[in-house]
């Protein structure tokens, strides 16, 4: 079964994801996520095993320039962890 690719921008924090196996249901925060560099996963958080614990969701982040196209949705304190995170990259304040 293929994980669920999910949009940063969009519904992920209220869409419902459902485990096939057990038919455990919740959003991507009740699940067992883990943290990466460039992505968050969501497996379920239900009676699997370590090995055959399914993976319902990825949440990849968002590249510099996806920020800057929802630049005006996001928060005062998403837009510091941005411009932080580019001038780490090396560039420029793009304000
Ligand atoms: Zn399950």
């Amino acid at each position: 079964m293929a994980a669920i690719i999910l949009d940063y921008f969009g519904d992920w924090q209220t869409r419902r994801l459902t485990c096939p196996v057990c038919g455990w249901t919740g959003t991507f925060q009740e699940g067992d996520t883990e943290l990466y560099a460039a992505l968050q996963d969501c497996q379920c958080p239900g009676p699997h095993g370590f090995t055959d614990r399914p993976m319902l969701a990825i949440l990849p982040f968002p590249t510099f320039d996806e920020w800057r196209e929802h630049w005006d949705e996001i928060s005062e304190a998403q837009r510091c962890l941005v411009r932080l995170a580019e001038a780490k990259e090396g560039i420029q304040d793009r304000d």
